[in-house]
């Protein structure tokens, strides 16, 4: 039991969420006697959610393989839907396999599986699920000073670190899109200060279930919400925040009625500044509003066009936060 209650205090010294998980990997790997863990991250690439290897007991040759959640295992897709634990025999009926979803506050971030020759005893079924609510109320603590007040998305303190993340990761194919509400200075004065949060807290939500498993999404300032789209083309980009944009406009916001958004867009380049980069998707926003609002533009096809001069460099260290 002692030892129980060090390994859960040891986990809740953790303050980075990646050493979380490892450590998390390896204190169920041992308390469960698995033969084999794996824990997946729910990741959203376009409109596609996949499922992305972050962790394997042991440690496997191959990391990070990726699989389509829609091409998952059927229990696996179970365990997302439902939010619960599943157990069913391994493929080759010798073992069973277990399932759980890991959450945070709002949704299922990622799946806990693991093998071993026989269910799991109710105990220590229970010992589990008490160490992945602990895992989660941690998490919770861990992006509480992260996390916007008003929407629960990350705050713009936040964006810098996460822009350095990604661009020291893969800033190859990533976007950054700036998205303003579209004469949101009325709804305010129309229906009142609440009925605008609301729009934002709905908006939020919107924005969460559009783009969910996308990490990078943020509440920048009053009506300006702020997406990281990691591993994504241009075109595939417009098409995806296009489709949103429309969503926004069809969408039904209870007392308000209809709402629209603008949408600029810009690549992240390799040797990009957070404020550089932000400053040239702001640009195509600007655009967007002034060529008549509901709408997307692109940072590099308004260049192109030659409605922008296209003289913003990328480096530098101009600091806008
Ligand atoms: P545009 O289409 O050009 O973006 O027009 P706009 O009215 O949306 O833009 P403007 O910048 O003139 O007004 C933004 C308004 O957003 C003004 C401010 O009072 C309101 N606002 C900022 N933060 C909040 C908030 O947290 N809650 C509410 N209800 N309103 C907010
Ligand atoms: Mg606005
Ligand atoms: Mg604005």
């Amino acid at each position: 039991m002692s030892e129980l209650i060090h390994t859960v205090a040891d986990l809740t010294d953790l303050r980075n969420k990646d050493v979380l998980e490892a450590a998390l990997a390896r204190v169920i790997f041992e308390l469960a006697e698995a033969s084999r863990l794996s824990i997946w991250r729910v990741v959203n690439e376009g409109a596609d959610i996949k499922l992305r290897e972050r962790v394997s007991l042991p440690p496997r040759a191959e990391q990070g393989t990726e699989i389509p959640l829609r091409a998952a295992r059927r229990e696996w897709r179970d365990c997302y839907a439902g939010r619960r634990h599943i157990s069913c025999p391994s493929d080759d009926g010798e073992q069973c396999r277990h399932v759980f979803p890991l959450c945070n506050e709002r949704e299922v971030i990622g799946l806990l599986e693991l093998l071993r020759p026989s269910r799991l005893a109710s105990g220590q079924e229970q010992t589990l699920h008490g160490l992945l609510r602990v895992y989660r109320n941690h998490l919770g603590l861990l992006d509480y000073g992260d996390r916007d007040e008003l929407t629960g998305l990350l705050n713009r303190r936040t964006f810098g670190t996460y822009f350095k993340q990604i661009t020291a990761e893969k800033a190859v194919h990533a976007v950054i899109a700036v998205i303003d509400v579209d004469f949101f200075k009325r709804v305010n004065d129309q229906f009142g200060h609440p009925y605008g949060d609301e729009v934002l807290i709905l908006l939020a939500r919107l924005i969460s279930r559009y783009f969910v498993g996308i990490e990078g999404v943020f509440r920048f300032g009053g009506e300006e919400f702020l997406l990281i789209l990691p591993d994504m083309k241009q075109e595939q980009a417009w098409s995806l925040l296009d489709s949103f944009r429309l969503a926004v406009a069809q969408a039904a916001f209870p007392q308000v009625g209809r709402v629209t958004v603008s949408i600029g867009f810009t690549k992240i380049r390799v040797d990009d500044s957070c404020a550089a980069a932000f400053g040239r998707a702001d640009e195509a926003l600007y655009l967007a509003k002034h060529s008549g609002r509901n709408r997307v533009k692109c940072y590099e096809e308004l260049v192109l066009e030659g409605y922008l001069a296209g003289n913003r460099h990328s480096g530098g260290d101009i600091e806008l936060f």
